[in-house]
């Protein structure tokens, strides 16, 4: 097995914990009640509209300047949330969007934040228990508390190894993984699969991607809430094998499956809710979220 050298997408940034976090305990979200999702045929229009599967990586306390690092600050998110909030936008999951398992959104526009590799800055609990408020979860959890009536929700595309250090689990911090799990379950955001480590998919033969995602699920498993299952994936750098049965080996685990690319010459040929192309968020600068998410109202 190969072990993939540094990218873009190993996202080796790791954040300090803020301190001082309030406890917060947001109100269980309600879907409104109302027609069924899009058709098929709509929904496929959906995931050609490039501006509307996000995809982050790391959250900190500090504001980027190298957009490499793959890192936007709490303030930014924040930001990205009114933007969205005010726009015309309703959150969904990936899984939402992709199976077009959701309400009526009454004339909302969607759009789906995803965050890959699991990191500790998306999900930390500082040392008095309560969630750091400026992981991304405390971020949503806090935009939430002060926004009751927006639906917030994110998809978590997480490793439960991590290579650099193989005692590190989903969201890097050991023994709380459970925790964290439950309470994204229970509050209405979306754990996906990311792989057991962050391989490409793409180096991989049918034994190799058997056994990661085999080892994927013996970690992962025992943490998710009775009946949860995990139905959405995405491919670790982007790496999606070339070879169309690999593909559907993945999609007997996942029926939906993303890809790390947006861009149409990296698009690779899938059926049903594979390889659904996401945009990767390279700037944090609102501009650049305008451009994907372009403003208005609701539709
Ligand atoms: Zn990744």
């Amino acid at each position: 097995m190969k072990i993939d050298p540094p990218s873009r997408h190993t996202c080796n940034q790791y954040v300090e914990a803020g301190a001082g976090a309030a406890e917060l305990d947001p109100p269980a979200f309600q879907l409104p009640s109302g027609a069924a999702g899009p058709t098929a045929a709509s929904r496929r229009t959906e995931w050609s509209d490039r501006g509307r599967i996000l995809m982050y990586h790391n959250v900190g306390p500090k504001e980027a300047t190298d957009p490499d690092q793959l890192l936007i600050s709490a303030s930014q998110l924040t930001e990205q949330l009114d933007y969205l909030r005010k726009n015309g936008y309703s959150l969904l999951t990936f899984g939402e969007h992709v199976s077009g398992d959701y309400p009526n959104l009454m004339g909302r526009k969607p759009v789906v934040l995803t965050f890959d590799d699991g990191r500790e800055n998306n999900f930390r609990y500082l040392s008095d228990g309560s969630i750091d408020p400026t992981c991304a979860v405390g971020v949503f959890e806090r935009y939430r508390k002060e926004n009751l009536e927006w639906r917030v929700t994110a998809t978590f595309f997480v490793n439960t190894v991590r290579s650099s250090d193989p005692d590190l689990s989903v969201f890097e911090q050991p023994g709380l993984e459970m925790k964290k799990i439950h309470f994204l379950c229970d509050s209405g955001y979306e754990i996906g699969s990311h792989g057991s480590r962050h391989h490409k998919f793409g180096d991989m033969d049918k034994q190799q991607i058997r056994e990661n995602l085999d080892d994927f699920h013996a970690k992962i498993d025992p943490w998710l809430p009775e009946g949860y299952k995990i139905r959405s994936f995405a491919y670790p750098h982007g790496s999606i094998p070339s070879d169309r049965a690999l593909q559907r080996i993945v999609e007997r685990y996942y029926p939906l499956t993303a890809n790390t690319w947006a861009n149409p010459r990296f698009k690779v040929e899938g059926s049903g809710g594979a390889n659904v192309p996401r945009v990767e968020m390279d700037s944090f600068h609102l501009e650049n979220l305008e451009r994907k998410c372009p403003p208005g109202a609701a539709q």
